[in-house]
């Protein structure tokens, strides 16, 4: 059998390339672990577009199914949808079989609880210890799992998201959408989604496409042309990409200006706090500090947290936030599901246009000040990582954060967050201030003293 090393779970998953660091013996033994975890109750099964989803589909049903689980199968589906329905169906849980935005050859899968959110660490790591120890279920034939198919998954999921929004005030609106599904989940759902809210719809990259030939699966500022042009060419009003399994979405504006999902994310909770001061909004270290000045306007209060969706989702329903939300386009609605949905994050903006009746490139620029940010990376020796932290921690003279990775306020409205990649030999560095100058040249001053450290 062909297995990842060490830990199974990464930060989001079991993540393995099919043929390569892993097999379908591995996929099957941990889909046992997983039944057998779960004990009791049927489990509902989807997966993304990607090219090993079918065959990857058989293994984990049949891991299930041999632990005694009964399943029933989504076919592909945006994984927001998979946990929204995994809750709203009454499942005991569910298996996405997905590698979100990594590149093609990976796969992998996430395992949810009957609330629709990833399970815990601890959950995590009981699962690993039946997968090493083999003492999963192994039904007899009498009393293996049936499996069923569910087709009502992205029905309930967009009839839950239009319930959410005020569609009736977004579908006056009359409002053109270009959607960049980028080959993946959302072709399924986005545009559906959109028409509903009574939306003109214009698709690029809709058809599922697990080779993803239209701009790759992970949706950034620099591979978004084609969108942009789309929306300029058509006077669209919003552009919208997804990832490839639809939970994490980057918008422009109707004159095709990218926003990181910081600056869209601070605009909805504008809006949201607006309606209800003095709650709670989640965010990581590495986003724009725009949110604090939002949320201090409201009277509300800012939680920063560890980087990674999973830390996001957590601290928002023990907390019992309003909302959440990331940079790198995650948006989190706990009156719909606390973990990030691409759908949801659409509705909602498309809320703020409508209601605030203004173009979206001018909410922007009334909402908060601009701020610069710089990201890059340093190759690093891995060995030597606690020292180089360090030796960042003392070039701060004034506050330092240290939730993840090492975060230096250089002055008030300029920091510089070092962290030590997960996946990689390199450390990040994030850079924020009023201006490209001081963020440029601040960035620069922490890669040298990485370097020299
Ligand atoms: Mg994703």
């Amino acid at each position: 059998m062909l297995a990842p090393q060490g830990r199974l779970f990464g930060t989001n998953g079991v993540r393995f390339i099919p043929g390569v660091t892993g097999d379908m013996g591995f996929a099957l033994k941990l889909s046992e672990a997983i039944g057998t975890y779960f004990s009791e109750g049927e489990i509902l099964v989807g997966r993304d577009g990607r090219l090993t989803g079918q065959m990857m589909l058989s293994s984990v049903t049949a891991g299930l199914m041999s632990s005694g689980r009964n399943i029933a199968e989504a076919d592909i589906v945006p994984t927001p949808a998979l946990q929204f329905s995994t809750k709203a169906l009454g499942y005991r849980g569910s298996v996405m079989i997905t590698a979100s935005h990594n590149p093609s050859q990976y796969n992998g899968v996430k395992v949810m609880g009957p609330d629709g959110v990833e399970i815990s660490r601890l959950d995590e790591q009981r699962i690993e210890k039946v997968f090493h120890d083999g003492s999963a279920n192994k039904a007899n034939w009498r009393d293996v799992g049936t499996a069923r198919p569910e087709p009502s998954v992205i029905r309930t999921y967009l009839n839950g998201i239009v319930s959410k929004v005020n569609a009736k005030l977004i579908a006056e609106r009359r409002l053109k959408v270009v959607v960049d599904s980028g080959n993946g989940a959302q072709s399924l759902a986005a545009p559906y989604l959109l028409e509903a809210l009574g939306c003109k719809v214009i698709t690029i990259n809709s058809i599922i496409d697990g080779n993803f030939p239209g701009r790759g699966p992970e949706p950034t500022p620099d591979n978004l042309r084609d969108m942009v042009v789309a929306v300029r060419a058509s006077n669209a009003d919003l552009g919208v990409a997804y990832d490839g399994d639809g939970d994490r979405s980057i918008f422009c504006d109707e004159g095709g200006n990218l926003y990181w999902g910081d600056q869209t994310g601070s605009l909805i909770a504008d809006y949201l706090l607006e309606r209800n001061p003095t709650s709670t909004v989640v965010t990581p270290v590495s986003s724009s500090q725009v949110i604090e000045a939002v949320a201090k306007r409201r009277g509300a209060k800012v939680i920063r947290t560890r980087v990674g969706s999973v830390d996001v989702s957590r601290t928002i329903i023990e907390r019992k936030a309003l909302m959440g939300f990331e940079e790198n386009g995650g948006g989190f609605f706990p009156s719909h599901i606390p973990t990030r949905d691409g759908g949801m994050t659409t509705a909602m903006i498309l809320e703020v246009i409508a209601a605030r009746a203004a173009p979206l490139s001018r909410l922007i620029a009334a909402a908060f000040p601009k701020f610069y940010l710089t990201k890059t990376k340093v190759p690093i020796d891995p060995t030597r990582v606690r020292e180089i932290m360090r030796a960042i921690e003392r070039q701060g003279d004034g506050k330092v954060e240290k939730v993840d990775g090492v975060k230096v306020w250089v002055d008030e409205k300029t920091w510089a967050l070092i962290r030590p990649s997960g996946t990689e030999p390199m450390v990040r560095v994030f850079v924020e201030s009023e201006t490209k100058e001081k963020a440029d040249s601040t960035a620069k001053k922490f890669v040298k003293a990485v370097k020299s450290a």
